[in-house]
């Protein structure tokens, strides 16, 4: 059921992460706020799937700590019980699995490379800490590695793990920014695999967003921001009605904004969307009544662009015995391949790691072309920066959230920066702000 609103400074569309953050950060200010959610419920690509004590992520989601996102959550009082990968992970390489080098005790260890490799690769993470990632950021990956890494074997390694962090095969195209950002970041900050699920972070949002007086609509649909030559009036729903607003954010994917914005007329968000390169992966999430192999829970494919996690070894989310499994395969958007041969190359991974697997399988998703980022941060557009602003040009008092928006971060740290960022712009420009402006959902 629908509930009406009775007071809206602000319409948020979209209740994902960055929708929801940014109405909480409003309605902790005294903003009336209404969120409208087309889904039946809040989440977007956060959302988890539960049943019979299994929580299955829309693929493999896990929080990269140090950033916007750890920062936001924490300013906004949400708490969530985590577990953090081993130190001891693995690759594989023409099919053998070898344990992977992850820190200099590691290197020494590995039976992955001879002893010139294991100066090589060395000297890459001594080298590492001096790196500026601003620096990369007109660089592709590919191009920034090539530089810096000699020996072949290391390359193919770094490629790999290159390709899990930004989230793309296309490594000659992601900015080299990503790379550094992430991989520095990494290897200071921990990795969080939350229990039960990111719908533990949805809910915990949802929680303060209406403790705080938010209003939040689900299963409506917006159709499009109304504005007069420009100055924002409100939010028009499917059902016909409107609701009048002095603000907007729209918290959408870029496509879904460029419709709600009204791309053709304006222009100069139809470029901005148009120009974007969205990052996608096929996904595989396997839930099992028991786990085959305890040895190889963290596994780097480099063989093909892949890797896998049983993330239940680290955090709650099987019943007792039970076991999750996200595996992903990362794409190039220019040119995506055939979905079934990706779903066999991730199968295959997991017969690797976890020979038996199909014989105690609960359930499998398979998403095969599921988009993880709105836009890959291009060496081209100059990385993050490159990246829409949060301002809608041509419009007053429209604001962008999303991971495609905004000059900080990748992934979830991105929608969660440009939530921030959109709800102090609204804060800042409405001296209404903590009063009541416009009036109730109106008919239109
Ligand atoms: C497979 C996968 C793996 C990922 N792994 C990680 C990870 O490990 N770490 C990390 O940090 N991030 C990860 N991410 C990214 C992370 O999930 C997203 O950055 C984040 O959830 C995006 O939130 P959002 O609110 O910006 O967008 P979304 O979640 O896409 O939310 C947009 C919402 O808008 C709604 N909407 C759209 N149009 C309308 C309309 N007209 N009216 C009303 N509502 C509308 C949609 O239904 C949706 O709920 C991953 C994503 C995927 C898909």
């Amino acid at each position: 059921m629908e509930k009406r609103t009775d007071r809206t400074d602000v319409v948020v569309v979209g209740g994902g992460m960055a929708g929801l953050a940014a109405a909480c950060y409003l309605a902790r200010e005294g903003v009336g706020v209404t969120l409208v959610e087309k889904a039946s419920a809040p989440g977007g690509r956060a959302a988890t799937r539960s049943f019979d004590g299994f929580y299955l992520n829309r693929g493999i989601h896990a929080i990269y700590t140090g950033g916007a996102a750890s920062r936001v959550l924490a300013e906004l009082g949400v708490t969530y019980a985590y577990g953090t990968p081993p130190k001891e992970t693995f690759v594989r390489r023409e099919g053998v699995l070898h344990t992977f080098p992850a820190d200099p005790l590691g290197i020494l260890r590995t039976s992955l490379f001879g002893a010139r490799d294991r100066v090589d690769l060395v000297r890459f993470f001594a080298t590492l800490s001096l790196a500026r990632p601003g620096e990369a950021a007109h660089v592709s990956v590919q191009e920034w590695l090539d530089r810096r890494v000699r020996r072949p074997r290391v390359r193919r390694l770094l490629e790999g793990l290159a390709r899990t962090l930004v989230y793309s095969s296309a490594l000659d195209l992601v900015s080299a920014e990503v790379f550094v950002d992430r991989l520095r970041r990494s290897l200071r900050h921990p990795v969080h695999y939350v229990e039960g699920g990111w719908q533990t972070l949805v809910d915990g949002l949802r929680e303060v967003a209406e403790r705080n007086g938010a209003c939040i609509l689900v299963g409506t649909r917006a159709l499009g921001v109304e504005h007069h030559e420009g100055l924002v009036r409100g939010v028009r729903l499917k059902d016909g009605s409107l609701i009048p607003a002095s603000a907007v954010i729209v918290a959408t994917r870029p496509h879904d904004a460029l419709g709600l914005v009204d791309g053709d007329t304006n222009p100069a968000l139809r470029r901005i969307v148009d120009g974007l390169l969205p990052g996608r992966l096929a996904c595989l999430d396997v839930a099992l009544s028991r786990l085959p192999s305890s040895r190889y829970t963290v596994v780097q494919d480099l063989d093909r662009p892949q890797f896998m996690s049983v993330q239940s070894a680290y955090a709650q989310l099987a019943p007792e015995g039970g076991a999750v499994i996200h595996a992903f395969k990362q794409l190039d958007p220019r040119g995506l391949d055939d979905p079934r041969q990706d779903e066999r190359d991730l199968e295959g991974l997991l017969d690797a790691a976890q020979p038996g697997w199909r014989e105690v399988l609960v359930r499998r998703q398979y998403l095969p072309r599921i988009e993880a980022v709105g836009a890959l941060p291009t060496a081209a557009r100059g990385g993050f920066a490159g990246r829409p602003g949060t301002e809608v040009p041509g419009f007053t008092n429209l604001y962008l959230a999303g991971d495609w928006v905004g000059p900080e971060g990748f992934l979830l740290d991105a929608s969660m920066a440009s939530a921030r960022r959109a709800a102090e712009l609204v804060l800042r420009r409405a001296p209404s702000s903590g009063k009541s402006t416009a009036g109730s959902r109106v008919s239109g």
